[in-house]
């Protein structure tokens, strides 16, 4: 078969691995990590760190395609497989990914709201102190991820203090959003134009990591169609071939745009079960060039995430009591050192409606460290 190249070794990786060997595909791997989930089940690996040129551009020699499944790889060092329009979602996508500062102009120039916000490089805290209105939330431009590089200040003195500590980088004040809900929409579209979604996906945040995602999000019609309509507006303006994920603020019947993932995103995992063609199964059909199946959910589902936490509480997780609860299905990364914040794993449940799978989930999670 043919070699898909994957750059980075995380559990989105090793997801999109599993559909790419379903599809007769080979997958070879670039991560600094050899013990990463992916390494574990790729067909070559490249040993090397993301910014390596030498590395990439072996990469892309050996794969017929080549795709990411994180953001943080040097968009310049990509351009060679670009040029020849064998990397997919492009670098352009990516890059806008990589930078709040250009991600939110990007939203704001297509006409999608997002929460006010001032993009703000170098010691300028005096001015923006008087401007904003509090509580804010600081974000790093570059980098951030699972709520690293963020802090919340609720006084001029504390956006003062944090804009003095990152006075050497760019970063975003942005308005904290009183959101009565967050949602995503995960959708693919296809080199020759055609897009498929997975409908709204519901997600709940605890210390700035996805703890569940529900499908589909009990959302009024309204919600739906603004968020989905802003999601295609982006797939279609930026060119997108793959999977990716839009993140939104729900507040009332408004939608805000929070970020984007160019790549299948956490609140997707629950398509595994939940559709007929998963998040992974999309992305893989899309970048090397084949049709994407028509989306159609199978049941409602939740998903919760396992953190190392689980494995620092307990010795060894009840996996036995957790899938003893009907409909039940458990993905483990093959990540060797749990720690606390780390995503190791995750649970889908499903159910007949969202409520009893996100019920089902949360107590399937909590059979793993005893009764
Ligand atoms: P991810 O792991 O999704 O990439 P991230 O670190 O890039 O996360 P965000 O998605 O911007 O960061 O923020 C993480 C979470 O913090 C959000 O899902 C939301 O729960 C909360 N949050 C972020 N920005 C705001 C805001 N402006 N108002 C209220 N809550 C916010
Ligand atoms: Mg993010
Ligand atoms: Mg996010």
């Amino acid at each position: 078969g043919e070699y898909i190249g994957i750059i980075g070794g995380g559990q989105l990786g090793r997801m999109m691995a599993d559909e790419a060997h379903d599809l007769g595909f080979k997958v070879v791997v670039l991560d600094p990590d050899e013990n990463a989930p992916l390494c574990q089940v790729a067909d070559a690996r490249i040993i090397a760190d993301y910014g390596d040129q030498a590395a990439v551009a072996k990469l892309a020699q050996m794969a017929k395609v080549v795709t990411y499944e994180f953001e943080n790889v040097d968009a310049a060092v990509l351009a060679a497989c670009e040029a020849e329009r064998r990397l997919f979602p492009n670098t352009r996508l990516l890059s806008i990914s990589q930078d709040r500062i250009q991600e939110k102009a990007t939203f704001r120039a297509l006409g999608l709201r997002t929460a006010d916000y001032l993009a703000v490089t170098g010691v300028q805290g005096e001015p923006w102190t008087q401007v904003a209105r509090f509580p804010v939330i600081v974000k790093t431009a570059r980098g951030g991820y699972d709520g690293h590089g963020q802090r919340i200040c609720g006084s001029a003195q504390e956006l003062q203090g944090v804009l003095e500590e990152w006075r050497d980088i760019s970063v975003v004040v942005e308005q904290v959003v009183p959101f009565d809900k967050e949602v995503s929409v995960v959708l693919s579209r296809d080199q020759g134009g055609q897009i498929v979604d997975f409908g709204l996906i519901e997600n709940h945040h605890r210390n700035g990591i996805l703890d569940f995602s529900i499908s589909p999000a009990p959302v009024a019609p309204i919600v739906r169609e603004r968020a989905t309509s802003y999601a295609y507006r982006l797939a279609i303006e930026l060119d997108l071939v793959g999977t990716m994920a839009v993140e939104f603020f729900v507040i009332g019947d408004d939608v805000l745009v929070n970020e984007m993932a160019p790549r299948p995103h956490n609140s997707g995992h629950l398509t595994i079960e939940a559709f007929e063609y998963s998040q992974f199964a999309q992305h893989i059909r899309a970048v090397a060039g084949l049709p994407l199946g028509q989306t159609r959910q199978l049941s409602a589902a939740a998903m919760a995430n396992l953190l190392g936490d689980i494995w620092t509480a307990s010795d060894q997780p009840n996996f036995s009591a957790a899938l003893a609860i009907p409909s039940t299905h458990l993905h483990l990364y093959g990540k060797a050192t749990p720690r606390p914040a780390r995503k190791m794993g995750h649970l889908t449940v499903l159910a007949d409606s969202p409520n009893t799978a996100l019920r089902r989930a949360d107590q399937a999670r909590r059979a793993l460290t005893g009764p």
